[in-house]
């Protein structure tokens, strides 16, 4: 195989935009272990390393990197050639030479118009060649499709179409904040937000009394899955020690919750501020748990300047926990470091609170500007990379 050769579905239909997205596509794939990397009439190629295209441990890592990709839709190793149609033959022989199947079907895409044949043309001519070699066609269910792609400088064969997640390439959308926890749910949060060409910036927020050193491994381990599909992640990790002990000492227990998430949302949008983010994340899902009634969010929301956003807000547990194993945070989530404020929170927490109420029962907590820039000025702020 001589490269790869990247589809992204909905960037192609931006418009006037389309090279914005392109462009950034592009930039990300260069960040991956390819020759060269070059955007081709819809597509993109990436050139493999010569040396190294027949290596499986290298492939199999490129697969397992694009398919986390935002904004590629499928991608194939293909093998590259001119326009001639007899070399088109050679290579579909070519890479058809070690396959074993009965029926096949070719399906030819031509965005070469001056190509001599069209698309309907070229799968006969071809077709009757893999015929001749004993295997026959079958265009509803065939064992293998070859796929041929003639474009105005040059053609490429391949067979597999492997998929990816689709979406917008990071960081088109622009930057959000989101509140990542060491659960299931905010990393896969995270994970859709990315998917939508989002950049995200992680905060977290943690005792340091507590178990620290087991929950910032959990943590870490989960910014580096992250940054498997941002391939650089920042995560900002907020000490929350005196925040809570002033909740603790001043709100009755089944409002510390949302008393406490609110704190988490005035600390999100002051990092949002510096960063220029226009967004706050999280991992809600309606019901889900206590703090998760509409009554409640609208309370936790309500602490926020910025929009927050909750792209898991529809998506029953199983379907997140599914999306959690596939993106590989799911292992290090279940890891029994609870969250920092899971001691803390009543037996039975409110489900329906009023935010005057709310509003209210905060102004028991006198210094609470002192608090949230004494919290930020005890934040840490480390950068994860692809490795
Ligand atoms: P998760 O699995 O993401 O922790 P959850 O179902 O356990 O979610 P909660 O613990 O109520 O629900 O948290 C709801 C959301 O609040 C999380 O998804 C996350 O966005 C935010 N959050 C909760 N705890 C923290 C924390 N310690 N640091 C940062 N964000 C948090
Ligand atoms: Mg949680």
């Amino acid at each position: 195989m001589d490269c790869i050769l990247v589809h992204y579905g909905e960037i192609g239909l931006k418009g006037e935009n389309r090279p914005y997205f392109e462009r950034a596509l592009v930039k990300t794939l260069r960040q991956f272990e390819f020759k060269k990397v070059y955007k081709r009439y819809g597509r993109i190629v990436c050139d493999l390393i010569k040396s190294k295209e027949n290596k499986e441990p290298y492939l199999n890592k490129i697969i397992e990197q694009l398919s986390l990709i935002p904004g590629i839709t499928s991608f194939s190793f293909a093998i590259k050639c001119d326009l001639k149609l007899d070399n088109i033959i050679k290579n579909v022989k070519q890479i058809i030479k070690n396959k074993k199947f009965d029926s096949f079907r070719i399906q030819t895409k031509r965005s070469n118009k001056n190509f001599k044949h069209n698309s309907q043309q070229t799968n006969t001519i071809v077709g009757q060649e893999i015929v001749n070699l004993g295997h026959k066609v079958d265009l509803d269910n065939p064992e293998l499709t070859i796929y041929i792609e003639i474009t105005e400088v040059e053609t490429f064969v391949y067979t597999r179409k492997n998929k990816g997640i689709g979406g917008l390439p990071v960081p088109t959308a622009g930057k959000v904040i989101c509140s990542l926890s060491g659960g299931i749910d905010s990393p896969v949060a995270a994970f859709m937000s990315m998917k939508r060409g989002c950049q995200v910036i992680a905060v977290h927020f943690f005792n340091s009394t507590q178990n620290e050193a087991g929950l910032l491994t959990k943590l870490e381990s989960i910014a580096q899955e992250l940054s498997k599909i941002q391939l650089s992640l920042k995560l900002y990790t907020v000490d929350f020690e005196q925040i809570q002990k002033q909740i603790i000492m001043n709100i009755p227990a089944e409002y510390r919750m949302i008393i406490y998430r609110r704190f988490m949302m005035f600390i999100a949008n002051k990092i949002a501020v510096k960063e220029k983010a226009k967004a706050i994340i999280t991992g809600d899902s309606i019901g889900q748990v206590a703090s998760q009634t509409l009554e409640n969010i609208n309370a936790i929301y309500d602490a926020s300047q910025l929009p927050v956003l909750a792209p898991l807000i529809g998506l029953n547990k199983q379907e997140i926990t599914g999306l959690a194993k596939k993106i590989g945070t799911y292992k290090h989530s279940i890891l029994p470091y609870g969250d920092c404020c899971s001691y803390m929170i009543a037996k039975h927490p409110i489900t329906r609170s009023e935010l005057d109420e709310i509003i209210t029962l905060e102004k028991n907590i006198e210094n609470k500007k002192e608090l949230i820039d004494s919290a930020l000025e005890n934040t840490k702020i480390k950068k994860y990379n692809l490795s």
